[in-house]
């Protein structure tokens, strides 16, 4: 398989505005086959804008989106019968009940798997006979998961898959089924404000904010990388210090910390201006994350 036929979400350059706001601007990244891709940012980054673009549901105002080698507006078919979807605002009909839902869902794949779709909705605990709009919000969730799930897309695409699961579910079950799914070859892409979850389950995280990716990294040479460290400064700083390689998170006085993406850098600088470092660790996703926003 060539390197192109890897690439299962190219997005180049992507640029969107919404009257005067820019939702995106200038995006571009490859999403590769059976990888796990968590896609976080807060609230307005535009992970949602992203992703309507790469259903084919947004038109690029600049730059292109291709998915599978496809034009997801140009032939949406083709693409979306390959995806599976769950949307941040779980739209499913109220009135139907579970075993209509997941027959009606099936009519719109060839691939869909019965057994499966029925193994989801045992462990899933949702009564065939019931409502949807009787339904808890959690269960609701879960239904949402399922039809995203049954016809074992080759591109699954979850919007903030966690909201409404209790945290058991989110724990166990959706990364056992996203790691199930990367493990299988096919691919995943997840948004999420939940730094721990990306953290625990992606093999790769691209970070929006504001409209613009300020990181995309695999999550191993992220976490390799970057680091927290402590500095304490000879005298006084009244402001968060600037130091190369070295975002200050918080602090006062003499004392900093700060996230750094190159640790040695930061020794350099900080032995060559008398600034001592008094303690390191490894950066979590948060703290990574929360400099980079103040950063971006
Ligand atoms: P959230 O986590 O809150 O869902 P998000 O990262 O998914 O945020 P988007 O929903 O993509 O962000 O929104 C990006 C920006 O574009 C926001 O400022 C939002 O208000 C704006 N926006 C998105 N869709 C529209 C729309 N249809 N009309 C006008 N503005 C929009």
């Amino acid at each position: 398989m060539s390197g192109q036929e890897q690439v299962v979400v190219a997005v180049h350059n992507l640029h969107r505005t919404f009257g005067t706001k820019v939702a995106l601007a200038n995006v571009s990244l490859d999403i590769r086959r059976g990888g796990v891709y968590g896609l976080v940012g807060g609230n307005g980054a535009g992970k949602t804008t992203l992703i309507r673009h790469i259903l084919g549901l947004f038109t690029p105002q600049a730059g292109s989106v291709m998915v599978f080698g496809i034009n997801p507006v140009v032939n949406p078919p083709a693409v979306l019968s390959r995806i599976g979807f769950l949307a941040e605002d779980r739209d499913i009909p109220g009135w139907m009940r579970v075993h209509e839902l997941l027959s009606y869902t099936r009519a719109f794949y060839p691939d869909w798997d019965p057994a499966f779709a029925e193994e989801l909705r045992d462990m899933f605990e949702l009564p065939p006979g019931q409502k949807v709009q009787s339904l808890s919000r959690g269960q609701i969730a879960r239904a949402g998961l399922l039809l995203a799930l049954a016809h074992r897309p080759e591109l699954l695409v979850l919007d903030e898959p966690s909201s409404g699961l209790d945290p058991v579910v989110r724990r166990d079950i959706l990364s056992a089924i996203i790691r199930t799914v990367a493990d299988e070859g096919r691919t995943v892409l997840f948004s999420s404000h939940l730094l721990d979850e990306v953290e625990r389950v992606a093999d790769r995280v691209a970070m929006l904010h504001a409209g613009r990716i300020v990181l995309d990294e695999s999550l191993e040479q992220l976490k390799s990388k970057q680091r927290i460290m402590t500095l304490r400064f000879a005298v006084p700083q009244s402001a968060p210090p600037i130091l190369t390689g070295a975002i200050p998170l918080n602090g006062a006085g003499k004392e900093w910390t700060c996230v750094c993406e190159d640790a040695e850098l930061v020794r350099m600088a900080a032995g060559s201006l008398g600034v001592e470092v008094i303690g390191e660790s490894a950066a979590s996703l948060e703290e990574i994350f929360m400099a980079r926003s103040s950063k971006g």
